[in-house]
């Protein structure tokens, strides 16, 4: 089935009242028939739910749809998107262990592998997975277990070439894992380009709409099988609720990205011709470094949009202080736009030194497209930068 289709109906076959929309078992516990029904399912001989931290019919139907829209055999739901990058490091990593990962990742990526991975006597190597050469170097000196990269990148939309790190990852036999939150399965597929296991923070744009947090890895049912024994007894599960939510949340995740790419591309086009805008990265810009490259990986370009003015942080706050619809948070993926400062928030703990060789200037701008109207957006964005100029 098209993907359109799975994002409605995969894991449906999972009724059992007739219930037109998917049931919510909130329950923690399941009964058994017998003593001896009891041991067979604890002993995982008999199929059946036992307990919500390792398995939930709700959370169970969110596994299915999403691993169908990654192509992945199987998905194991998490509490949250660290969640997520936790249960893929504890499963797959030992101490002495090495990881080379992107050096533009989700901030509290850098801090769980660089402090508290750390501590457990995994190192981590960062480099820029954009610039194969390099990237492939640093493999071939680190010689890692795990390779950990985000594409696009965040917060400057860098293109990872997934097909080209995915071979490098593989002729070192480490594996590939790779974060699709800004592409979603919807734009990308990472396990058909070669990647071994893909994370998702749910929280993005598969809810869409800044309702829970939440998250998944998806891959091979053999290596879900290990993930899964480690969430089974560490316990970072995703909650029946939240998995409910979630499954609404992707039923419309194929229109909502169609959305946000358009809605982007009119934002991005209308601040590449702003005079007081120094340049934009946006992957559905000629402009920009990869885009031949998001071209042929991606079904559309996203809805994350970086871009900078000139007159460092006071410039970037004043426009940030100006706009009325953008909501000023971190958060991105939802239906509601954002507007952030890398450089003192999602980046903040990098030193001065690091955000400069990253490209994070002082003077960035992060946007995340939401699905009002764009034109609506580019007055607000106008009427933020007339600020400027006085
Ligand atoms: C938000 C985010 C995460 C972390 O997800 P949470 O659900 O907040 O734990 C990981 N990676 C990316 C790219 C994110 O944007």
């Amino acid at each position: 089935m098209r993907p359109s289709t799975v994002a409605v109906r995969a894991g449906c076959n999972r009724s059992q009242f007739g219930e037109h929309a998917e049931g919510l078992f909130l329950t923690s516990s399941f009964v058994f028939s017998s003593a001896a029904e009891a041991a067979a399912r604890f002993a995982g001989e008999a199929e059946g739910f036992v307990y919500s931290r390792f398995g939930n019919p709700t959370v169970a139907i969110f596994e299915e749809r999403l691993a169908a829209l990654e192509g992945g055999e199987r998905a194991i739901a998490t509490a949250s998107g660290m969640a997520a990058v936790l249960a893929v490091a504890m499963t797959f990593l030992r101490a002495g262990d090495r990881v080379v990962a992107g050096q533009e990742l989700f901030g509290a990526t850098i801090q769980l592998f660089s402090n508290v991975l750390a501590r457990f006597g995994v190192e981590t190597v960062f480099a820029d997975p954009t610039d194969l050469p390099t990237f492939e170097a640093v493999l071939e000196r680190t010689r890692p277990r795990l390779v950990f990269i985000e594409t696009p990148t965040n917060p400057l939309t860098g293109i990872v070439d997934l097909t080209a790190v995915a071979e490098r990852t593989r002729a070192i036999e480490a594996l590939l894992v790779v974060d699709n939150c800004f592409a979603t399965p919807v734009l990308q597929q990472p396990l058909k380009l070669g990647a071994d296991l893909v994370i998702h923070s749910a929280t993005k744009y598969l809810d869409g709409q800044g309702r829970v947090l939440g998250g998944a890895v998806v891959g091979a049912a053999a290596l879900l099988e290990e993930v899964y024994r480690f969430l089974r007894v560490a316990g970072p599960s995703l909650s029946p609720f939240n998995a409910w939510v979630l499954l609404k949340g992707l039923e419309t995740l194929p229109v909502r990205m169609a959305a946000h790419c358009q809605h982007a591309e009119r934002v991005a086009s209308f601040l590449a011709a702003h005079p007081r805008v120094v340049q934009v990265r946006y992957p559905g810009l000629p402009s920009h470094p990869h885009h031949a490259r998001a071209h042929q990986q991606m079904r559309g370009f996203g809805g994350i949009i970086a871009f900078e003015v000139a007159g460092g942080r006071t410039a970037a706050w004043q426009v940030i202080d100006s706009v009325r619809l953008f909501s000023i948070t971190a958060n991105l993926g939802d239906a509601k736009s954002t507007i952030t400062h890398p450089a003192t928030t999602t980046h903040g703990r990098l030193s001065p030194e690091v955000r400069a060789a990253m490209g994070v200037g002082e003077g960035l701008i992060r946007l995340s497209i939401g699905l009002e109207d764009p034109d609506d957006l580019c007055d607000d964005l106008a009427a933020a930068l007339a600020c400027l100029a006085r």
